[in-house]
């Protein structure tokens, strides 16, 4: 129990890569709040999985583009749990394009929930960790953070502009975080996941066809769980991790070493 006596808060939990955060958070030890934007059900379904562990965990419904939005959740789980821990900015989404074709409302819809969901968040986060200053029987850490980025960090991406460019952005948030607040004991690192096996990819992995394509990028040849994130994540928020920040690290069963090249390129 890594995260005993600790609260966590995930953006769009209730789906893939942050339910399954969510839940190991939960096995780890630490209450979680559950944030979504839509479909309440499954986030009271998360929420009732992980207090089956044996910690407490509310539901919260946030738009994280939306900055009155934002500062409600952190003030409602501040009130419910007394302080928070963890923050895993998690809330993304793609709307694809061919460049030449990409709306204003595409591209802007990506930032403000991509990047300006994770600045609104890691402010708030922030905000409370100087607030209460260091529990050093609880963590090390005063507080830490976790970007969720994407191997699109540094792999460009045709017909995704717009998420691309959210996620390299990412990488300067997370550095500069990591640098305005390291005295502070504010950790703050990213997760630059390959592709994982949730709704946001569904259509490069549910036929046979589209699973081959996609396992010619991925030398480790298996598309990633949501709970293969969760154990990255937990070891991302424990003391066991204590000395990493500023850092992006890869979980993409190799897809940034270019299978392309195994060959000889
Ligand atoms: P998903 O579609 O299953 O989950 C995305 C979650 O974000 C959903 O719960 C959705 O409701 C929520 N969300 C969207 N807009 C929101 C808003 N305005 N406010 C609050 N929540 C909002 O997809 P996923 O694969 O689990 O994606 C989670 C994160 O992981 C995203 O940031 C995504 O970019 C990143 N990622 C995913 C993969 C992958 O292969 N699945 C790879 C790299 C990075």
């Amino acid at each position: 129990m890594k995260l005993a006596g600790q609260t966590a808060l995930v953006t769009g939990a209730n789906s893939g890569i942050g339910a399954g955060v969510a839940k190991s958070l939960g096995q780890a030890g630490a209450n979680v709040v559950i944030n979504y934007v839509t479909k309440p059900d499954d986030a009271q379904a998360i929420v009732d999985e992980i207090k089956g562990y044996g910690v407490d965990a509310i539901a919260i419904q946030t738009d994280v583009s939306k900055e009155n939005q934002v500062q409600n959740m952190f003030r409602q789980a501040v009130e419910h749990f007394g302080t928070l821990d963890i923050l895993v900015n998690n809330a993304g989404l793609e709307r694809n394009a061919p460049f030449h074709e990409m709306t204003l409302q595409q591209w802007q819809f990506v930032i403000d929930v991509n990047l300006t969901g994770q600045f609104l968040c890691a402010r708030e986060a922030i905000r409370e960790f100087l607030r209460r200053g260091p529990r050093p029987d609880v963590s090390r850490a005063t507080g830490k953070i976790i970007c969720m980025s994407s191997v699109h960090e540094v792999i460009p991406w045709a017909g995704h502009v717009n998420y691309a460019s959210s996620k390299g952005a990412i990488k300067m948030l997370m550095q500069s975080l990591a640098q305005e607040y390291g005295d502070r004991q504010i950790r703050v690192n990213s997760i630059c996941p390959g592709a994982i096996q949730t709704p946001i990819n569904t259509a490069a992995w549910n036929t046979p066809q589209a699973m081959n394509s996609l396992l010619t990028l991925i030398p480790y040849n298996r598309i990633g769980k949501p709970e293969d994130i969760g154990n990255l994540a937990v070891f991302l928020a424990s003391d066991d991790s204590d000395y990493i920040t500023g850092a992006s690290i890869f979980i993409d069963g190799g897809m940034t070493v270019f299978e392309g090249f195994a060959t000889g390129g």
